[in-house]
């Protein structure tokens, strides 16, 4: 989940949210004006819209409190979490690595829906301190906003131990199965052909919701579920990955000699000379045997074609500074990690500072071509 618009840091951890969520949150927030209004129209629109909104706020608080939770237990595993990013069905927290025992992995995945299950029930006592019981009707605009973050909170709490990946039963599924089976792999692909089998329950269940007339609420379910199944079959696919890259570090599958042009070639005969002759993918800048930066068809792409003999390598080349990077004792997987969130196809390996080789998608990808023909 990439981030789109950054917050600021909680605890060393980045709070930031993807697009999809500010379509979400205006929902909400609508919605909630809808809801109390509806219920307590004697308030008026300005104390309506006021909760409304302290409501969404309140709630996408509570999101980011859950997370935290999940974030916090990870580091004291020693399992850096780097970003917390909410997105349309609810938030993630980008923990950079696997849980190393089937006992990490259950509390980091448990202890969101115990958090949420914590908050939802302070909200419902903080009510009750203020009157309210249990099934009666709210009298107060915040006794209303302490029960709808109540009942949602505790709604999160259950809904995220639906053991499908990457809820966070998904999670404590796969933990218990790892404990039985002692094997992380296994208990992947069996936890994520189990998400995949409720997804589709949720998909079935809510097309069949949608045509007894439940509406929207019933292709909710549906969307859900199909989000459900993509994200077990990304967990499937994954594992298979680390399963085929075990052991393989990126010094294994990188190339030594790369390709390397001066700063002041024009980029058509780059294209002409080297992209499309060669066959290369990805050049060194090099000027005086000092490395200045990377240029690839993607950059090349970004100048309008009738513009290529006219502009330079050095126009639209990455600079070297700045430039994600990968250490030659690196395993591929982190690699591959590491080009997915910089949304780039290859990346220079570096040891001690120093230039050693280049690793691409396209390399892995050959290796696991490979594989397949000779049916490893
Ligand atoms: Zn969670």
């Amino acid at each position: 989940m990439r981030t789109h618009i950054k917050f600021g840091k909680i605890l060393g951890i980045e709070i930031g949210i993807h697009y999809s969520w500010l379509i979400i949150a205006v929902l909400i927030t609508l919605s909630l004006g809808g809801y109390f209004g509806q219920s307590h129209p004697e308030w008026g629109d300005g104390v309506i819209w006021a909760m409304a909104v302290g409501s969404a706020v309140m709630f996408f608080a509570a999101i980011v409190i859950h997370e935290m939770s999940h974030a916090l237990v990870a580091r004291a595993y020693d399992i850096p979490v780097k970003s917390i990013t909410l997105f349309a069905l609810g938030g993630v927290a980008q923990i950079e690595k696997d849980a190393e025992t089937a006992k990490t992995e259950f509390w980091i995945g448990i202890v969101g829906p115990i958090t949420s299950a914590v908050i939802g029930g302070l909200c419902l006592a903080a009510a009750y301190l203020l009157g309210w019981t249990f099934g009666a009707d709210t009298s107060t605009p915040l006794m209303a906003v302490l029960v709808w973050l109540g009942y949602i909170n505790i709604a999160l709490a259950v809904f995220n131990m639906v053991p499908g990946f990457p809820m966070d039963g998904g999670r404590v599924m796969r933990a218990a199965i790892w404990a039985i089976v002692k094997d992380r792999e296994r208990a992947t692909k069996a936890a994520s052909l189990i998400g995949q089998t409720i997804a589709f329950g949720f998909i079935i269940f809510g097309i069949i919701a949608f045509f007894r007339g439940s509406g929207i609420g019933g292709l909710w379910i549906a969307f859900i579920g199909w989000f459900l199944l993509t994200s077990a079959r990304a967990s499937y696919a994954q594992s298979e990955m680390t399963q085929a890259f075990a052991g393989l570090k990126v010094r294994d599958l990188m190339t030594t000699e790369c390709a390397r042009v001066d700063p002041r070639t024009n980029l058509q005969s780059l294209v002409d000379d080297n992209i499309l002759k060669a066959g290369n993918r990805c050049f060194l800048v090099e000027e005086n045997g000092e490395l200045l930066g990377l240029v690839t068809p993607a950059d090349v792409r970004s100048v309008e074609r009738t513009m290529w003999p006219m502009k330079t390598v050095d126009d639209v080349m990455r600079p070297f500074e700045g430039l994600h990077t990968a250490a030659p004792e690196a395993t591929i997987v982190e690699a591959l990690e590491t080009m997915g969130r910089a949304d780039v196809n290859q990346l220079p390996v570096l040891e001690n500072g120093r230039l050693v080789g280049m690793i691409s998608r396209d390399r892995i990808l050959n290796y696991l071509v490979a594989r397949k023909e000779l049916d490893m």
